[in-house]
């Protein structure tokens, strides 16, 4: 067994393994099973401050992209995709999947989304039904200010849909003061809980938009609006995940019951990139770091697949390579919900030492000595 410090899927812990072991009742059949999954998706509502009413559907993180999509877009509807990632620009695949035209508004993937650019770009074009952001664009680590461009976006009337899989609960997340309209999870990221679970938060504008459609929604599983009445109904749109849904509410409850858990993401991810530098490493961005995931270049004279295989085969941990336009170009290291602990980073970074050591990329000082002394005096 590997130690998983990939940017999700993470490590679980023990409490959310064990509550997906517990007897099971009916979901379909057991009112109590009812009010348990309501219970949940308004624990997950409070988490990220807002009254709007959160789903959780069964597929992983994927299933919320393509469902608040589906759920929103009609034949020849324009929405604005922002593009600074791999999965910025991919929503631009459901969009057009299910009808609409996607303007893609690309800025550099290096930087965080620039909220003056995009003021510039909606003063003159704004007739979008909705547009779509990522929080943290993960294969770069690209983390946007979801807070000003949703704001941004509603001010001119388009509706906001966000994916924030891989920075929730390790960023903050205000989903009414960022007036964030869909707002899609996973369980796998920060929540660390199992792939398998995704959740849309819905708000009431919306809802509206989903009632005013002219036409039906071309899913049946990413047709958010099959949830309507559940509760009062006492009916789901299919038998729900009982177990899944279990070890959701035990990784959401560790969630609530830690008072600092933003502040852990934020020392953990600050000494992570303070490390990276001051070993004359190079971080991959310029701006827009998250503190979920940290991503550094691959030093002159090596390979992605070699600083990889050697963590896994030496020190029995597994970190990231990306794809698409960064293959081979960085690594990534998960720094997320449980794996976010100090003891994890000084494993990591004890096994990154040796494998430049062995490799023979010389480094400026120790990854696992500087980072020791940054986590002590942070
Ligand atoms: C992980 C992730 C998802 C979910 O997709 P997977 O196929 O499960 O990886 C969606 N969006 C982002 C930004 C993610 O990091």
């Amino acid at each position: 067994m590997y130690k998983i410090m990939t940017p999700g899927p993470t490590m679980v812990p023990e409490n959310v393994r064990m509550a997906r072991s517990l007897e099971c009742t009916n979901p379909d059949l057991d009112t109590e099973f009812v009010e348990f999954y309501k219970e949940t998706c308004e624990l997950i509502s409070e988490l990220l401050y807002t009254e709007n009413e959160t789903l959780i559907l069964s597929g992983e993180g994927i299933l919320g992209l393509e469902a608040a999509c589906a759920s929103l877009t009609e034949q020849g509807d324009k929405v604005l995709v922002l593009d600074n990632g791999i999965y910025g620009k991919g929503f631009a695949d459901f969009v057009t999947m299910y009808g609409g035209e996607a303007d893609i508004l690309s800025f550099d993937y290096e930087n965080e989304i620039d909220v003056l650019k995009l003021e510039d770009y909606l003063k003159s074009s704004h007739d979008y039904k909705y547009a779509t952001v990522v929080h943290c664009d993960t294969p770069s680590g690209m983390l946007n200010d979801i807070g000003s461009i949703c704001r941004m976006l509603k001010k001119y009337g388009i509706l906001t849909v966000v994916d924030s899989v891989s920075a929730m609960f390790g960023e903050v997340v205000k989903v009414d003061e960022f007036q964030i309209d869909l707002l899609c999870g996973g369980s796998q990221k920060a929540v660390s809980a199992p792939p398998g679970l995704t959740f849309v938060v819905v708000s009431e504008d919306a809802k509206q938009a989903m009632r005013d459609r002219k036409t039906r929604i071309a899913s049946f599983y990413a047709n958010l609006t099959t949830f309507e009445g559940y509760y009062e109904n006492k009916w789901f749109p299919y038998t729900m995940p009982i177990s899944d849904i279990y070890g959701l509410r035990a990784a959401f409850e560790n969630i609530k019951a830690e008072k600092d858990v933003y502040e852990r993401h934020a020392r953990i991810a600050s000494a992570t990139r303070e490390t990276i530098k001051k070993a004359g490493l190079k971080l991959h961005q310029n701006s827009g770091f998250s503190n979920t995931v940290t991503v550094f270049d691959i030093p002159e004279g090596v390979t992605a697949e070699q600083i990889l295989s050697a963590m896994k085969e030496d020190y029995k941990i597994m970190l990231a390579g990306s794809f698409d336009a960064f293959a081979g170009k960085v690594i990534r290291i998960g720094h997320m919900g449980y794996n976010a602990q100090a003891e994890n980073m000084v494993e990591v970074f004890h096994g990154l030492d040796g494998v430049f050591h062995k490799l023979g990329v010389s480094l400026n000082a120790s990854l696992e000595e500087t980072f020791k002394l940054l986590i002590i005096n942070s």
